[in-house]
């Protein structure tokens, strides 16, 4: 707790200067709105009872006036600029922590947390904090002055009339407090609500050719509706509290300012203050409400920002399972030779183990194959080599280096996948190629799209490489997306090679196509491929058959047909199916 309450102030750290100086004019606009009435009360109750009136002190008082006018307005100025500007700063100095800490955490993390909820924690939740670091200190330390100052000046001016106007500042708190309370929830809701909107709009949106081709329409606007009309009513609610607070509120600055002009009239008649006095006590009373108000207001952001910094540190916190050794090397010039030896993995320490021992000695530029039923484990072998997740037991060697025991940046930077799914990023297709090498040049790119069979398709689009690839590359087929996927390994060009299901999802033509790309990168680089359909690996010099036991079979694809093993089965099965 104490080490988070460190964390939490550490952000003022780069901007210690603006801090400061922040605080000196909130103190200094705040002294102001305290001089004022003092000076209203001087005018009235010193110079103009005076025989004569001194006209000169008046444009003295005026002119001092006019100076701490401009003093509070350079003050206000910089409190709202600057004090906004830094929360701002904070607030990207936070997020960019969160983001590159979002970058290095593992893929078991990742496993386990919905996307929304991190998006979340990196907008709103740090929304809410950056309001509290530049609202906080100011607010507090604005209102205790006003408050304080005011209590201070009037009970010396008068003790009992001060102690009837403090009378009230208890219940009016009491009652801002509760409604400030109500509403901060309501508003939450009304959060929740809008949430619910968006979270049905994308649901039907992602689904709408579902949505369609069942002819439900009418329907999903049934469902749109009530989650719309439940925002109605959540907004009505936060206003009805809205209402009630602000004019309630209201009424106690009246009561009070009735208050006192009634009591004040009493003390009068009985010479016990004078009416400068009492004029000095109605201007201090917007002193009052004002500063009762924020500081109810602190509670609450108080509560709502160390939420968010609880959110957000609990993902700081996490620290990534797979990371760099202290003294890991990198790894270099890898000549491609994979050993497996007797590796064993579990997802987690609970759960049951998906692989066990499993043995494999692949040589450098060995093209291998790995078959075997769904959910045995084939992705999960392969999920192992660039350290996506820890072996549990036994060792994967490459080139006879530990793979634990080299840079994990390396380590990736010497493998290529290609998966089932392409993900293509927001930008062209040249700079979706380009992404596997950052500093390639055009005509790299370029060459790597030739290699990948992708460079004729590209240069048929209506603006080539230029084309935007848009939200989630809806605009090109399967294969197409594929081929640019292939380009990218064959630009970042590294030694060892995954194809995972590469070819799974394609219809035959396709298929065709980019398994002619796939065996032009595979060439002279150790590759692991898994394919569902075994007629894509018939010729393969080695399959690798997985079962629950381990790698159980390993030969051509004649050999282990002969076997009448496993193999033989699995091929016996689709052949059927075919
Ligand atoms: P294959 O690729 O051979 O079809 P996988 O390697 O994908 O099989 O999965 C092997 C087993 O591990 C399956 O039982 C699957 O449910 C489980 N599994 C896969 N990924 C994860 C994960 N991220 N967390 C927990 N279990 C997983
Ligand atoms: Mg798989």
């Amino acid at each position: 707790m104490k080490g988070r309450f460190r964390k939490f102030i550490s952000y003022y750290k780069p901007y210690k200067k603006i801090f400061i100086l922040d605080m000196v004019c909130a103190m200094l606009a705040a002294g102001v709105t305290l001089v004022f009435p003092m000076i209203t009360r001087y005018i009235t109750g010193v110079i103009l009872v005076a025989e004569p009136i001194e006209l000169g002190k008046i444009y003295q008082l005026g002119l001092l006036m006019l100076v701490l006018v401009v003093i509070e307005f350079f003050c206000n100025f910089y409190v709202t600029y600057q004090g906004h500007v830094m929360g701002t700063y904070m607030e990207r100095d936070i997020r960019n922590e969160l983001f590159e800490h979002y970058q290095k955490l593992s893929f078991s993390f990742y496993d386990e947390q919905k996307t929304g909820q991190l998006m979340s924690r990196i907008t709103n939740d740090i929304f809410s904090l950056t309001e509290l670091y530049h609202h906080g200190p100011e607010d507090i330390v604005i209102s205790l002055i006003k408050f304080v100052g005011a209590f201070i000046i009037l009970s010396s001016i008068h003790l009992k009339l001060t102690l009837i106007v403090f009378a009230f500042i208890p219940v009016m708190g009491g009652f801002a407090y509760y409604y400030n309370k109500k509403m901060k929830k309501a508003y939450k809701r009304n959060k929740q609500r809008i949430g619910d909107i968006n979270a049905r709009i994308e649901d039907n949106l992602s689904g709408i050719r579902v949505v369609k081709s069942f002819a439900n329409e009418s329907q999903e606007m049934d469902k749109f509706q009530v989650e719309n009309m439940n925002f109605v009513d959540s907004k009505r609610n936060s206003y009805l509290y809205m209402a009630k607070y602000h004019s309630g509120l209201g009424v106690f600055t009246s009561m009070i300012t009735i208050a006192v002009i009634f009591f004040g009239a009493l003390f009068i008649s009985q010479e016990a203050i004078t009416t400068p006095d009492l004029i000095a006590f109605v201007l201090y009373i917007a002193n009052l409400i004002e500063p009762v108000k924020k500081l109810i207001n602190f509670t609450e952001q108080f509560q709502e920002g160390a939420t968010g910094f609880e959110r957000f540190m609990e993902i700081l916190e996490v620290q990534p399972d797979i990371q760099d050794k202290a003294n890991a090397v990198e790894l270099k010039d890898v000549q491609g030779h994979v050993c497996f030896e007797d590796v064993a993995f579990r997802y987690n320490d609970k759960s049951e183990y998906v692989l066990k021992h499993i043995q494999l000695d692949v040589q450098p530029g060995e093209y291998i194959a790995l078959v075997g039923s769904s959910g045995v484990g084939k992705t999960t072998i392969c999920s192992l080599l660039p350290r996506f997740y820890e072996v549990s037991e036994g060792r994967i060697m490459i080139d006879g280096q530990d793979i634990r025991d080299v840079k994990l940046a390396s380590l990736r930077q010497n493998i290529g996948i290609v998966q089932q799914d392409v993900y293509l990023f927001a930008g062209t297709i040249m700079d979706n190629i380009r992404y596997g090498k950052f500093n390639a040049t055009d005509e790299e790119v370029i060459e790597a799209a030739k290699k990948a069979n992708a460079h004729e398709f590209i240069m048929a689009l209506p603006e080539g490489y230029d084309t935007d690839c848009g939200q989630r590359g809806v605009k090109l087929s399967g294969g197409q997306k594929q081929r640019l996927s292939i380009a990218r390994v064959f630009l970042k060009n590294p030694p060892i090679l995954i194809f995972d299901e590469a070819t799974s999802a394609l219809d035959n033509e396709s298929e065709h196509i980019v398994q002619e790309s796939l065996e032009s990168l595979a060439a002279h680089r150790t590759t692991f491929v898994i394919a569902h359909r075994l007629s894509t690996i018939k010729n393969a010099k080695r399959i690798c058959v997985l079962t629950s036991k381990g790698i159980e079979e390993e030969g051509t694809h004649e050999e282990l047909l002969a076997k009448q093993g496993q193999y033989a089965y699995l091929y016996n099965m689709q052949f059927k199916e075919n």
